[in-house]
Parts: structure tokens; sequence; C-alpha cells
């Protein structure tokens, strides 16, 4: 080890203790590689401070050594962000242990926590207090509040209360030269100039270390319905979207659409899945919630799915009649994710798109597609009401898959022109990180560039933080 490296090292132990500077191969490890083990990097040590000086303090050794940093929460995200590249100069700087709940304010609707807090843990502290914080992810037992806002998460409640972007009232930042930036403001209203905090929700990273944030509280739902309505094709589920938002209206909390290519996949991985359905090319998943206790919810659901059904936009339509039953319903959804990893690689897109646009934009593709890859499998699920599609693509079936992968770069081009040619994102909620990285320019203008950099200048001068990342 050169002698700096020692040193380094030396003061990092000073800071955080002997036991939170992993060094060995099998402690480092499931910090080098991510989610979806296709990057696998190296780094110096991982280091896990407990708590904003002592981030601070960090970051302020780094810079002067000139150490780049890549930030860490959970290790659920799905683009790469939180994996180090091979190089092994970066240092990763796990949050985790910055999990302490600072305190919920029940008046003010809102709670403070610490960036490695996982999500879940902030939906029981909510709920403790009679309150609902409504980020809902799957990943939601291992992701953290410093991840969730780092990738603006979205998940499937975005319909009705936003991303993780419109969750977080304040912040609490360590910069890339070490000072905090102490922003933890439960503020709903705060036209002071430039809303700092909204630069770094979403950065991956790459522009200050999160290391808390004061978070929007909801009132709790205490009636909920769930169906789930087979429809003749993705127009049909856009206008039962339309329908739904107009007698449900806000109540509408959930809007996802599966496809039963996608369902077959999900019940066939996960034994004992229910098939509410048979027999439709196309579902939709809806949940509502109402905040007060006995709202004639569930009929009103009902209603809208008479409606549905009457006007031939959907052809068949279930109303989950307990919790359990809505749960099972929830299960077809949360399992794709999984039942695709069991089954075998995929060519993933993470797409949004204008909701009109999505039915000519699928057709389209599937025909570019179908062409450069005979036979390929369409997988395609997500959250319709958003705009937001899980665009997978699998091998034909019975063939091996990589060869099929080998079509990743031709596939992803096609898709990812596609959407921009319809006016949408090839990044819909995973973020950027390295898997989208080298794809960025040839989507962004370059002016839209050039100001996206001017900002990564601007706050981290030196280029240490997360670097190769996004940008
Ligand atoms: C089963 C499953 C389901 C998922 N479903 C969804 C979904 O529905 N919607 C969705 O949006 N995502 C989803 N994800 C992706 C993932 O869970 C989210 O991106 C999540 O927000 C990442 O949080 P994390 O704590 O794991 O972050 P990490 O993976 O550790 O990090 C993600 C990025 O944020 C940076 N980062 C992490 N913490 C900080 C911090 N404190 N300060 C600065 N930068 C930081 C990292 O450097 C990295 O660039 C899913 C993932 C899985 C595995």
């Amino acid at each position: 080890m050169p002698d700096d490296h020692a040193t380094l090292l030396g003061r990092l132990d000073a800071i955080v203790g002997t036991s939170n500077v992993l060094r060995a191969a099998d402690d480092v490890a499931p910090y080098l590689v991510d989610q979806r083990a296709r990057y696998h990097g190296r780094a110096l040590a991982v280091l896990r401070p407990g708590s904003t000086e002592e981030v601070a303090s960090v970051v302020r050794v780094c810079a002067e050594h000139a150490l780049p940093i890549v930030a860490q929460g959970g290790n659920t995200g799905l683009c790469g962000g939180a994996t180090p590249d091979a190089s092994g100069a970066a240092l990763v700087l796990s949050l985790t242990r910055l999990d302490r709940v600072r305190g919920i304010d029940a008046e003010n609707a809102t709670i403070t926590v610490e960036a490695g807090v996982p999500l879940a843990r902030v939906h029981e502290a909510a709920a403790a207090a009679g309150l609902a914080f409504p980020l809902s992810l799957a990943s939601e037992g291992s992701c953290t509040i410093g991840g969730n806002l780092s990738t603006n998460a979205g998940g499937t409640a975005v319909l009705r209360f936003g991303n993780a972007r419109e969750l977080a009232l304040g912040l609490e930042v360590v910069l890339a030269d070490g000072r905090v930036w102490n922003g933890l403001r439960g503020l709903r209203k705060d036209n002071t100039g430039y809303d700092l905090k909204q630069l770094f929700i979403g950065a991956e990273g790459t522009l200050g270390i999160v290391t808390a944030a004061v978070l929007k509280l909801f009132a709790a739902p205490r009636t909920r319905a769930t169906a789930w309505a087979g429809v003749s094709g993705v127009a049909a589920a856009i206008a039962l979207l339309r329908l739904a938002k107009g007698m449900l209206g806000d109540r509408l909390v959930g809007f996802e659409l599966i496809s039963d290519v996608a369902l077959e996949l999900s019940r066939r991985h996960h034994p004992g899945s229910p098939d509410p359905l048979p027999g439709h090319p196309w579902y939709v998943l809806l949940q509502a919630d109402d905040a007060m206790a006995d709202a004639p919810l569930p009929a009103l659901m009902e209603a809208t799915l008479e409606q549905a059904v009457s006007q031939d936009i959907a052809r068949d339509a279930v109303l989950a009649q307990s919790h359990d039953q809505a749960a099972r319903l929830w299960g077809l959804r949360e399992n794709i994710s999984e039942a695709q990893r069991r089954e075998g690689p995929n060519i993933k897109h993470d797409i949004s798109l204008p909701i009109s646009a999505i039915p000519a934009f699928l057709a389209e593709a599937e025909r570019d597609l179908a062409k450069a890859l005979p036979g390929v499998r369409f997988v395609v699920f997500g959250h319709l009401g958003d705009g937001n599609l899980h665009y997978n693509l699998a091998p034909p079936a019975g063939a091996a898959p990589e060869p099929f992968m080998s079509n990743a770069p031709l596939a992803n081009r096609l898709v990812h022109d596609r959407v921009h040619a319809a006016g949408g994102s090839i990044s819909a909620e995973h973020g950027i990180g390295q898997l989208k990285r080298d794809a960025l320019p040839r989507y962004k203008s370059p002016l839209e560039l050039e100001l996206m950099h001017r900002i990564k200048d601007a706050f981290d001068p030196a280029g240490l933080l997360n670097p190769g990342k996004v940008l």
C-alpha cells in the first residue's frame, strides 16, 4: 500500500472507527456489485460513517486527497449508479448507519429521517403517528430514503402523490468540499430563490451526499378498493384510466398495466398465484384509497368497472373482496421482476411517454423489433397511470439467452429512438447511473447537456462525487 494511502486510511479510520472501514475482500464484496450483478467494481475501502459529522469529515479528507466517493444506500438501484468503477481508486460511502428517524411533526405532517433509513421504516414510523408516507416500491425493505431521493424514485403511487421529488420538503447535504448544507426545512411554501434541494434529488450522488431529509406525510388511507380488469389492448386500458380518473378523482392511487405474457411469467414462477380473469391479452390493476373510514369507495369502484364493461372499455373486471385478495392481486404485479430474473436475462427498458402516445409507440416499436430480432418476446408492464412502461424483451421461446442478449445495444437504440421521437424519456424512474450514461447525449440537446455539466462543475469542480455516473 502506498504511504499516502496508509496515511489516508489511518485518518478515515480515526473518523469512523476501525470496524467501519471495510477492506477484506469478503466484507467489501456485497458493496462492489449492483442488484442485477451487471456491474462489478473495485474500491480502496468501504466506509460506514454513523453521522452527518462523520460523513462531512470523510468527504473533507477525500477532497484533500482527490479521492473519488461513491455513495451507496440499499444498493437496490437498477442502473449501476452505486457501483464503483474497476479502477479501485474510489471509496464506497455506505450511508446505512445513518438510520435514525430524527422526528415526526404530526401537525406539520412531516417526518425527518436520516439518509440510511429504509423506506419500509419510514412507512412504519408514519403509520405509528396515524399518517402515511406514500412512496411505494417493491424494494422498500432494502432501499433507503437517501437512495430514493438520489434516484427520484417513482413506484406505484406516483399517479396520486408524485415521485420522490414531490415528497421531499427539505434536505441536509454534505457538499463536495465537506461543508454541510442544512436545508432541513419543513415548508410547503418557500419562494426564496432557487430550490437547491431539487438539484440533489435525482442527481445519483454526483452533486452531494444526502444525509437527511424532511418528507411530507399524508392522511392514512382508511378505505381501499382494489380491482383487476381484463382489456383488449393498451388503447382500451388508457380509456379505462380516463374513465377511472373521472369517476374516482384523486382517490385513484395506482393504475398498473400487465400484459398476458408478463402475467403468465409472474404466475409460473410463483406457484399458487391467482388467475383472476383468464384469457385476456392485457390486464389493469387499479387501486383507490380514501382517508375516510367506511367511505363508499368499493361501490364507486364497482360502478366504474360496470361502466367500463358496459361501454366495452373493459372486457371483464373483479373487485377484491378482502385485504388478502387485494394483496394477492398486487402480488401478481410485484412478482413480475423476480419472475423475469428467474426466467433468465432480458433486454430491459424503463421508459415514459405521454400516455396518449403509448399505443402508437407500442405498435411501431413492436414492428421494428420483430424485424430486427425475429421471434423476440415482449414482456411489457408498468405504471400506465404515469405513462411509465417497463418494456422488456425476452429471447425467442427455447433460444439461448447469450446470442439474444448481444443484441441489446441494437434493441436499446431502436426502442430509445422511438421513445424520443414520441416525446418520451429513456429513463422514467430508475435513473441513468452507468447503464444509460453513454446513451444520454443522443437524447438530450447540447444546451441541456451543457447546463448539466455546468451544474456538475459548480457543485463538484474536482469531479470526485460518483465520477462516471450520469454524465
Ligand atoms: C425489486 C425492485 C423493485 C424496484 N421497484 C422500483 C420502482 O417501482 N420504482 C423505482 O423508481 N425504482 C424501483 N427500484 C429501484 C431502486 O429500488 C430505487 O432506485 C431506489 O430508490 C434505490 O435506493 P437505494 O437506497 O437502494 O439506492 P442505491 O442503489 O444504493 O443508490 C442509487 C443511487 O443513488 C446514490 N445514492 C444512494 N444514497 C445516496 C445518498 N445518501 N446521497 C447521495 N447519493 C446517494 C448512489 O450513488 C446511486 O447513484 C426497484 C428495485 C428493485 C430491486
